[in-house]
């Protein structure tokens, strides 16, 4: 009896000192073009996602998760870099790529000793926009990936010829083929990351997912061409409309299997016990909430609020965060996970502490920017509200929507002198002098940040910038 009290705390200790050891494997998914409202566990009331359900039943779901930009090129540079877009200063696709002076994600797995990769199948992620920095394999896999040189990447911009060629088909099994041979290479813990494609429009799924929402269809959509073509207008028929969503339900379900192809395996090769996943999205996509479709249109919540999921179940109970998180927290919760340092450089903070049941204990403000093709909008998000600067409007740049009152943001509101208003706005003022001294304390990015007159008026009569600055 003696013997085996004394052997037993020998065991716990043997067991802590190797759980500690084995760090964690790491894959970070993207689902482009995802928003949160058609997703099962965000409440959905189609079931396009059955096995991110699972996922999030058994791990954590954020339920008001924000990303930085309504597009795929700054949200992806923030989600690597946890900084806002006009940090990085990834905001338009020409002529831009991230600088070399931010550490990214998979740099810091990699110094951490991880080997790291990543699969993608849409342009916007292409290793010429230096997206790839810290990857030891960094991979278009879509199939005439190779056809586009770094030179022609750049200058794709809004093209409606490469639009055609880089939209269309589907790329999700390139993607799921490349992750499983390269995760069955793998001895020592990894980073992977894999970018699911066929969200984004042309919303163009394949058998049984083209019918599967909508079968009795036979109207003219066939969720090809969806950006360009014109018929696909707010005042489409309502029929061809629900259509239009059908497909785009119908890619959503695709994409969801190959969630369950990748469960299915991370069990085969024996990695299911020691890998984290992270599942998100870089933004969503409208089909006329405000009049528009697509998105790199507008900071509405269609194109910014995204899912996001953390299943850890070795580490991580089941949860549900209703506190506001942010796109570019993501990375610091991952590092964390893995025992690693956030980059010195990040704007972020790990998630951890509010997965496991914890208080909110840092300034959670969600910034979102949009400064490509003629757009100029940047919002900042609270929870209770959100107010959007629109520097294309120069008379009247701010107005503010009551979330908790007006979620669907019908209704603009410009009363920012008392009471949620107020509030409001000091929250939009604090965000405003947060990012100025963020992009202060990187002279060297290239950088879109500005802000119009009366909004650095109102800062420095509010208290954020000194009193002695003149321009
Ligand atoms: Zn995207």
């Amino acid at each position: 009896m003696i013997r085996s009290l004394l052997i037993v705390p020998v065991l716990v200790a043997l067991g802590a000192c190797s759980q500690e050891e084995q760090r964690p494997n790491v894959i970070l998914i993207s689902i482009d073009s995802l928003r949160a409202d058609h997703v099962g566990c965000y409440g959905y009331e189609r079931p396009t996602t059955p096995n991110l359900d699972r996922f999030a039943a058994e791990g954590v779901r954020f339920n008001e998760h924000i990303s930085s930009s309504s597009w795929t090129l700054p949200a992806h540079a923030s989600l690597f870099t946890s900084v806002p877009d006009s940090v990085h200063g990834c905001v338009e696709s020409d002529g831009v790529a991230l600088s070399p002076q931010f550490t990214t994600l998979a740099e810091r797995f990699k110094s951490g000793g991880y080997s790291t990769a990543g699969f993608y199948a849409g342009p916007y992620l292409h290793g010429a926009f230096g997206l790839g920095q810290g990857f030891d394999e960094y991979r278009y896999v879509a199939e005439d990936a190779a056809e586009f040189s770094a030179a022609e990447v750049k200058r794709w911009g809004l093209d409606p010829r490469a639009h055609a060629r880089t939209h269309k088909g589907v790329t999700n099994p390139q993607v799921h083929e490349a992750a499983s041979a390269w995760l069955a290479k793998q001895d020592g813990p990894f980073f992977l990351f894999l970018h699911f494609w066929d969200v984004h429009y042309d919303f163009t799924p394949p058998a049984p997912w083209d019918t599967r929402f909508n079968p009795g269809y036979s109207g003219p959509v066939t969720g090809e061409n969806f950006f360009f073509d014109r018929s696909i207008r707010p005042d489409m028929p309502a029929a061809d409309r629900q259509q239009l969503l059908a497909l785009y339900d119908g890619e959503v379900g695709w994409t969801d299997s190959f969630l369950g192809h990748l469960r299915g395996r991370l069990e085969e090769l024996g990695l299911d016990d020691n890998t984290v996943l992270a599942i998100t999205s870089d933004h969503g996509t409208e089909f006329f909430d405000h009049g528009g479709k697509g998105h790199r249109t507008t900071l509405y919540e269609e194109l910014i609020r995204v899912p996001f999921v953390l299943w850890y179940p070795t580490s991580l109970e089941a949860a549900v965060v209703d506190v506001q998180t942010r796109s570019i927290d993501v990375g610091p919760t991952l590092l964390e996970l893995a025992d690693l340092a956030p980059a010195s450089d990040s704007s972020a903070f790990s998630l951890l502490d509010l997965a496991r049941g914890g208080a909110l204990e840092f300034d959670n403000l969600a910034i979102s920017e949009l400064y490509s093709v003629g757009n100029r909008l940047r919002s900042v998000r609270d929870g209770r509200a959100k107010v959007l600067l629109d520097e294309n409007q120069p008379e009247a740049p701010l107005r503010w929507y009551d979330l908790s009152l007006d979620p669907s943001e019908q209704r603009a509101r410009r009363d920012f002198e008392e009471g949620a208003g107020q509030m409001a706005h000091q929250s939009f003022l604090k965000a405003q002098a947060q990012l100025l001294e963020a992009v202060s304390a990187r002279p060297g990015a290239p950088t879109s940040a500005s802000l119009p007159p009366s909004v650095l008026e109102a800062l420095r009569a509010n208290g954020y910038l000194g009193s002695g600055d003149g321009d």
